[in-house]
Order: structure tokens, then sequence, then C-alpha cells
């Protein structure tokens, strides 16, 4: 079976998991090291568009995209055929010893997109966390400080120095210290449950006087930010503030860096979720996740004299902005210039929020409804409170599983529901997948 004809329907043909995953599950177990989780012990053997199929034959609908990865879709055809062609041609020769022409490509088209006008540069790099670790020592080289500051609730990767700047602790940092110096987290904006009418300018106020009183502005390089949080709970900020952030960044010499692993790449239905604040223009944009439908790849862009105040030699590594990774990034990326990617997350969300709005107003155990484009969530509590109720997700999301529809948890208190559909799912896939959850909702 050629698996770009895969059938856009959900089937299931065995109980989920079914006994070939069971079997393997036991293997996985036995060889693979256990800090290596698995959310869902379902084998994935192929899929395509929005639609997965296991090894045992059954069809489920994917709600995660990989976490927001495969956003242009599963085995997308253009990323197939840059692929193939690509692996056929070269796949290394290490950019800084004898260079080649898709990085540059990528890098040219991501310039043209982030936000800002300004002249720009960028870097390629392999995951999302090491295109954090690399924002954060250009911001420091070219200020020449060392503090930075991240935010309550953000997340930002699983290395020494990304650990540091994670706020939850479990599971992502519980035993892994000593973490890097230098990190400072800040208040968040977070409408849901800050005091309410506080503003965006408010929630900034908040943050920032933390940053002067504790940190000192004149001590920060960088202050690095999600513009809708991923991990977090697809937390939006409230409007202004992220630019009342930037401004007052750009007033004391501090590098803005916008955190669009999760965010970016068309999933918010503009490039970047930066895009949607107005006067909001982030120094630097670290881009990973949605950009190379599942290849492994990441960036980070920005001012030119930001970027290059770097001596050469400085950033690199031996596979960053690999050429068969680079092709499959360029493939993505200009199906998104060419137009039509951006009306799907939109779709996406016309069918979305009003089901999940309307869902609120049946099941009170429903607090939030909150995200923007193809990137939304639901945030559950106590019925008639605040109280975080992580047991509703986790029913929620075991019934989902159990009835062939993959859909994330998130959140620091882990009471989130995201949904981050590949933008190809179609209308009845999605709405069956809503069906589905629903009746999780109402079993509760
Ligand atoms: C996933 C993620 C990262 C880390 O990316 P990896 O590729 O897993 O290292 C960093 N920041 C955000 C916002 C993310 O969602």
């Amino acid at each position: 079976m050629n698996t770009l004809e895969i059938a856009q329907e959900r089937k299931l043909v065995t109980a989920i998991p079914g006994p070939k995953s069971q079997e393997l599950h036991k293997k996985k177990l036995q060889e693979v090291s256990h800090g290596v989780g698995t959310m869902i012990p379902v084998y994935i053997e192929r899929a395509h568009g929005a639609i997965l199929i296991d090894v045992d034959g059954n069809q489920l609908i994917d709600l995660g995209s990989g976490i927001g990865v495969v956003t242009i879709g599963h085995t997308n055809q253009q990323v197939v055929d840059a692929v193939i062609e690509q692996v056929q041609k070269l796949t290394h020769s290490l950019f800084t010893v004898t260079p080649y022409v898709p990085y540059i490509q990528v890098c040219e088209i991501l310039n043209r997109h982030t936000p800002g006008k300004f002249e720009k540069r960028s870097a390629l790099f392999n995951s999302g966390a090491e295109a954090v670790e690399n924002a954060v020592k250009i911001a420091r080289k070219h200020t020449g400080r060392g503090e930075i500051a991240v935010f309550d609730h953000a997340y930002h990767g699983r290395t020494n120095l990304t650990m540091a700047m994670n706020f939850k602790a479990h599971p992502y940092n519980t035993g892994f210290g000593p973490f890097a110096p230098g990190v400072n987290h800040v208040p968040m904006s977070y409408p849901f449950r800050d005091p309410e009418g506080m503003t965006g300018e408010e929630a900034a106020r908040r943050a920032i006087t933390y940053m002067e009183k504790r940190v000192g502005a004149e001590s920060l390089a960088a202050v690095v930010i999600e513009p809708i949080q991923g991990e977090g709970g697809f937390i939006v900020p409230a409007p202004g503030f992220l630019k009342t952030i930037a401004d007052w960044a750009k007033k004391n010499g501090i590098v803005m860096v916008a955190d669009e692993v999760q965010s970016g790449m068309a999933r918010t239905g503009k490039w970047f979720a930066s895009d949607w604040e107005e006067g909001f223009e982030p120094d630097l944009v670290i881009i990973a996740k949605g950009i190379a439908g599942g290849m492994p790849i990441s960036a980070v862009t920005g001012r030119a004299e930001i970027m290059d105040a770097s001596h050469p030699g400085g950033l690199g590594g031996t596979y960053g902005g690999n050429p068969v990774a680079a092709a499959a990034a360029v493939a993505v990326l200009s199906q998104l210039e060419a137009g039509g990617v951006f009306e799907q997350a939109e779709r996406i969300e016309k069918i979305l929020r009003p089901r999940l709005e309307a869902m609120k107003a049946k099941y009170p155990v429903m607090g939030d409804v909150r995200g923007r484009g193809a990137m939304q969530a639901i945030e559950f509590v106590e019925p008639g409170t605040m109280n975080p109720n992580a047991k509703a997700v986790e029913a929620v999301s075991k019934h989902a599983h159990q009835n062939g529809v993959v859909v994330l948890t998130a959140g620091t208190y882990g009471n989130v529901i995201r949904f981050l559909p590949p933008l190809a799912i179609t209308d009845e896939l999605l709405n069956e997948a809503l069906d589905v959850i629903e009746a999780g909702i109402a079993a509760l």
C-alpha cells in the first residue's frame, strides 16, 4: 500500500492498544530506557494527512501532529518528494565545512517572513531546545550580559539550560540538576487565572517590576517568551502584554526572543503567533517543530546586528541544517508561501472553536476554551470552582485514545486538553473526533 493512499477515515479493527502493540510495548520496556516515556502505547506504522495506522491495522485520527510537528499533514506529497530527491543527491557535507544550497534557502524564506521588516539573518540547528540554547548564546554575546528572564508556565526543552528555563519541575527537571545559572522566572499573563479584568499592560507591569527589582534591567541579556505557551496549556496572554514587555526590553537594550517552536509555522493561521499582537516585533524568533513535516531541523532568525555578533565558528554543529531536513523545510515553507495553508488553520478554527464553546456552555467541568487558529485548548476545572481538574483530563483523553482519537494533554496542572491537528484534517474527521471527545466529557 502506498502511504499516500491511506483513506482519511477512522477505523478500529482491534481494541486499543491492539495485540501487536501490546506485544511491542513489552519489548519496548525491555529494550528502551524507562526515562523515555510513552503516553499512548499504540505503535504507528504509517500515516497520511490526519490518519495514523498502527501495527494492528487500526486507523486513528491524529489531533496532535506529533506535538505540532506535522502541521502540513503526515507524508505531505511535496515533503516526501523533496526528501527522496535530496537523499539521492547529498545527505551531509557539514555546512560549516563545505556549504550547500537548501540551508541558504531555508534562511532566506525565514528572514522574509518572521515579524519585522528589518535586515535579518538565520542560523539552523537540529531541535527546538538547541535553537533556544543558541538564541540565549547569541543574545548574551550581543549584549555582553548574563541574565535571562523566562515566564511562569513556560516550556523550552530538555537540555541543561532549557530545563532551567522550564516552569514545571515534574516531569521535566526533577533530579536532573544542578541547572544552568542566570535564569529568572517572572509572572506570565494568564487571563483565565489572573485577577478579573487585568489588562495585558498591567500583567506586563507585574512582570517588568519583577525583572527590574529582582534582576535589574541592566543585567538582562534576553527575555524569552512563547507568544502562546505550548506545554503550559495554550495560555494566550492578554492583548498588549507582549508589546509592553518588548517595548520595555527595547528601551533597556534587552534582546526580545519569541519561542515560536510550538506556535509558529502557520499553526495559528499566520506565519507566527507573534503576528497576532499589533506592534510586537521580537528581535529573535526560535523556530522548530512545524517547519519540516517531521524532519529534524530548527532555526533562530532575527536582527542582523544581533545574529552577527557571534564570531565565525561560534555557532553551528555537525548536523544543524542537514541537507535532507533543509530540503523538507523548503518544501513546507514553499507551500506556506504559495498560499492556502493559513486558510486551513482558519477553517479548523471555525469548526473547533464554536463546538468547544458550545460544549463549555453545557459542561461546567470545562472552565476555559482558548487558543488561536488550529491551536486550541480546553482547561478543565472542578465544576463551580477554579480548582484544576486533572482527573477529568485523564478520563477524557483515555476515552479518546480507546476510541481511536489521538489527543494530547498539557498544562501546569495537567488539566488541559490541547488540539494541534494536522492542517490537512478534513471537516468530517475533525467533527468525528470532536464527537468522540464530547462523548468522553458527557460520560464524566
Ligand atoms: C517542544 C518545544 C521546545 C523544545 O523543542 P525540542 O525539539 O523538543 O527540543 C522548545 N520550546 C517550545 C515552546 C516547545 O514547544
